[in-house]
């Protein structure tokens, strides 16, 4: 009998972030005593982090065929075991990280492993990665998976294989068996959809996974916290980009999951503020925590970037009520849209202390490759980096500095936006809200405080990207 075929999928780390903050770090230049406090924050960060396995990942590796082993290589954790024969290894690639999978992609052709390379990169970038695979998978793999397994045991693996949107209604059972349960703040994550029927120009949800609503069947999903919470009580993960999206669907997947008496978070629009039968569901069910993009409170930037799930004013009343009903909210905002004025800033700190707002994320607005922003942003020659090189920015979690900001001059912007930060995240600011948070207390409080500390790095590392940015006046292509 042959011996099973060897398949090793990997999940890189981003360059820095929570995760692994390196950039932020290495390029700082420090003192004795604050190199070592860093190192000893470092690894507090490292091994308090909120890491959560890779979900893609554990999907294609739950794909049972017979005669194929699968097993995930988390690199967050371990190093890549080069030592061993892999007869396939799939990177999931993103934009910004591709520099760094293209290079593992090379070595390990070059030490005669096969590499499929997949992910949004793939997706949306195809033609950079081909050089660096013999196989590449384009869009949502769920589908093709057992048939490029199946093309690996007979050798007569494609250079190429192309899905559709998968129909998630399908039964496709998640497992866990390869992954080490101690390494995560939580195993319990379960995808319940994909999708998103809206358009923000900044976001590429809706260009990868498209404007219909995909949900799994929600006895599919029941079945799947119920086996889940065998081998890990910890909180649950409910990963989809907007769950309450369809309330109908919402409402009864967690009035059937609120008898299991777990906890769990998830993603929001700020609608559910206004959707009060699903938000009281929501809490009775074990929510804790929500992540809501709230992005902007300029009505302009709003209708500019296509953020049209709710009026600005209504904003605020939406996150009070979500609050009210006891589920703590990390809200992201992104300052520098093209509605967005230096009066901005005051504005954004009134709703976060009108709001009581328990984990503040304030960004700058990425122009992803494959947006629309990106395209707008290129065609008004407003990118700080040539738009020909996708790999050119970081994708940190440290903030860039990637275009010129339509209404405020570049130095003012970052002038603007540290001085934001700076008064966001302080410790006082940290122990407020994690004693004043509806749930998790101990969680937020961390969280603020990591902030604080990775925020501080976040603006001498934008201060460095100023030294070395493109005059006023260049024009990239
Ligand atoms: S930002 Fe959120 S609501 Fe907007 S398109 Fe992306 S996933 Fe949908």
């Amino acid at each position: 009998m042959s011996s099973p075929k060897r398949v090793l999928l990997v999940f890189l780390p981003s360059e820095s972030g929570v995760d692994n903050a390196r950039s932020l770090y290495s390029e700082t230049k420090s003192g004795v005593i604050s190199a070592v406090f860093n190192r000893r924050l470092r690894t507090l960060i490292k091994k308090s982090q909120f890491a959560i396995p890779p979900l893609s990942l554990m999907i294609l590796a739950s794909i049972e065929v017979e005669g194929v082993e699968q097993s995930i290589c988390d690199m967050r954790f371990e190093e890549f075991p080069f030592s061993e024969h892999w007869d396939l290894v799939g990177i999931s690639v993103q934009t910004g990280m591709a520099r760094k999978a293209f290079a593992l992609a090379d070595r390990l052709r070059q030490g005669g492993s096969r590499v499929v390379l997949g992910g949004a990169h793939v997706t949306l970038f195809a033609d950079s990665c081909r050089p660096h695979a013999d196989a590449l998978v384009h869009g949502e793999a769920d589908d093709l998976w057992r048939e490029l397994l199946l093309d690996l045991k007979a050798d007569t693996l494609k250079a190429s294989y192309q899905a559709g949107f998968p129909d998630l209604t399908r039964h496709r059972p998640v497992s866990k068996h390869t992954l080490d349960i101690s390494r995560y703040f939580t195993t319990n994550l379960i995808q319940t959809g994909r999708g998103c029927p809206h358009s923000c120009d900044f976001c590429n949800v809706h260009v990868l996974n498209g404007h219909a609503l995909r949900r799994r069947r929600i006895d599919d999903i029941v079945d799947e916290v119920e086996r889940f919470r065998h081998d890990d009580r910890r909180i649950f993960f409910f990963v989809d980009d907007s769950i309450n999206a369809d309330p109908a669907y919402a409402l009864e997947l967690f009035r059937k999951i609120a008898p299991l008496q777990i906890s769990w978070f998830g993603q929001a629009t700020t609608t559910l503020g206004q959707q009060h039968e699903l938000l009281e569901t929501f809490a009775q069910s074990g929510c804790k925590a929500l992540l809501v993009g709230i992005e902007s409170i300029e009505a302009e930037s709003r209708s500019l970037h296509k953020k049209n799930q709710n009026r600005s004013n209504e904003l605020a009343g939406a996150i009070k009520s979500i609050r009210n009903a006891g589920i703590s909210l990390y809200g992201s905002f992104i300052y520098g849209l093209d509605g967005d004025t230096l009066e901005t800033p005051r504005a954004i700190l009134d709703f976060i202390s009108e709001t009581k707002l328990d984990v503040p994320g304030i960004n700058i607005l990425r122009p992803i490759p494959g947006t629309r922003v990106f395209e707008r942003l290129r065609e008004e020659g407003r990118l700080l980096f040539d738009p020909a090189d996708i790999t050119a920015f970081r994708y940190t979690f440290g903030q860039e500095m990637l275009y010129r900001p339509k209404n405020i001059a570049l130095d003012a912007f970052v002038e603007s936006y540290s001085e934001l930060t700076r008064k966001v995240f302080t410790v006082r600011n940290s122990i407020a809200r994690g004693l004043g948070a509806p749930s998790l207390k101990a969680a937020v409080m961390l969280f603020n405080a990591f902030y604080t500390h990775l925020y501080t790095l976040s603006r001498s590392d934008l201060k460095r990207q100023m030294e070395k940015a493109p005059a006023e006046n260049t024009i990239l292509p």
